[in-house]
């Protein structure tokens, strides 16, 4: 690892301002961005710590929730009022890595995390077009069975790995950034791209920000909500496919809903399409399936994910039964 010196940032502006010079990168809880250094795929100069940065977590105004940047991820997963009115959120973070993990991330570093492509982590021996625009990508007939199968392009068909993300996507979070430019909100769902022919650029972020908080508005959907991942393992592995979904119901009727996957989009994948046509509809395993086909009418799966498909849709429907407890 190459040497590196250590600096404390102890406002957003400081943060912002440290984080443009060269060879300057930010430290959360470091689970991600030190690992990321040993295996010489970053060479930071500086080390920022921002875990200064406010941990608080707390109801806004308007019954939602504030979770101040350098929370960590099993502060946010043990809250209360993340448990009674979010639970998606705190079961995707309990869904992810260890606890000693939990304990160290924070919800930036987590929002921010990089992809576990194998090819992206070997810099010595593959070729990453996420790592060096233009050079190649040797998932595309390699090892994709952890690859996209929406939202991907020729370039690259990496996934976004956070369970988090997916139940933020879900609820409608938004992403308060500040730094040298000033202060603005994202939607989570804008805030990491797509990767078309640029991979390495993976979100909004400009040069000079920093997240500080994240906002998640109020919603009865989210009350009774969960999140579900399928995975090759029971633990300490990432997501083939995962659901986060939330239902409000009203006469038997999905009066509102929150549909979200994770584990086969570069991004976490927002199921509008599935929504639009649930909402105010039955809630049947019929009315499931046929959701589930429009919003997969345009997954392009590789030579070695295809199952995905199939198994989203599955689990997917089998998480909207069992939150409508309705099995018609
Ligand atoms: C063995 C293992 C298993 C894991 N399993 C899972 C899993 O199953 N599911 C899952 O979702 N995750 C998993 N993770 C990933 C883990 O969730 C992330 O490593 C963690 O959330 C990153 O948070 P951090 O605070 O440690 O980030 P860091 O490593 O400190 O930073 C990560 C990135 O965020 C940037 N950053 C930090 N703070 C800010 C800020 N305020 N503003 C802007 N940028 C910032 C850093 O510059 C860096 O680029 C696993 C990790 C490990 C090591
Ligand atoms: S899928 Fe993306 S991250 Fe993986 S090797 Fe290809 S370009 Fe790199």
């Amino acid at each position: 690892m190459t040497p590196f010196s250590y600096a404390r940032a102890s406002s957003a502006q400081e943060a912002g301002s440290l984080s443009v010079r060269d060879g300057h990168r930010l430290l959360g809880g470091g689970t991600n961005l030190v690992d990321l250094m040993r295996k010489g795929i970053e060479h930071p100069t500086t080390l920022v710590d921002v875990t200064g940065l406010s941990s608080e977590i707390r109801e806004t105004e308007r019954g939602g929730l504030l979770i101040g940047a350098a929370a960590r991820n099993a502060a946010v997963a043990a809250h209360p009022l993340v448990r009674s009115r979010f639970p998606m959120l705190s079961r995707s973070i309990l869904a992810g890595a260890s606890a000693q993990i939990r304990n160290m991330a924070t919800v930036a570093g987590n929002v921010m995390q990089r992809t576990r492509c194998v090819y992206f982590n070997d810099p010595a021996g593959a070729r990453c077009n996420k790592r060096a625009p233009g050079i190649g990508c040797d998932a595309a007939e390699g090892f994709n069975r952890y690859h996209a199968i929406l939202g991907a392009s020729p370039a690259c068909s990496a996934t976004n790995p956070s369970d988090m993300c997916v139940a933020l996507a879900a609820l409608d979070a938004e992403v308060h950034l500040a730094g040298v430019g000033g202060a603005r909100i994202v939607p989570l769902v804008d805030f990491h791209r797509l990767p078309g022919e640029r991979p390495d650029l993976e979100t909004v972020l400009n040069a000079g920000e920093v997240i500080t908080a994240i906002e998640i508005p109020p919603s009865p959907a989210a009350v009774r909500s969960t999140y579900r991942k399928v995975r090759d393992r029971a633990s300490y592995a990432f997501a083939l496919v995962s659901v986060a979904a939330g239902v409000a119901m009203r006469d038997g009727m999905i009066e509102d809903i929150r549909l979200a996957f994770g584990g086969v989009a570069p991004k976490p994948w927002r199921a509008s399409a599935a929504e639009r046509v649930l909402r105010g509809g039955p809630s049947t395993p019929k009315a499931f399936a046929a959701a589930m086909e429009i919003e997969l009418a345009d997954a392009s799966p590789l030579a070695g994910n295809a199952f995905k498909v199939e198994l989203l849709k599955r689990t997917a429907s089998a998480v909207l039964a069992e939150l409508t407890g309705e099995t018609r």
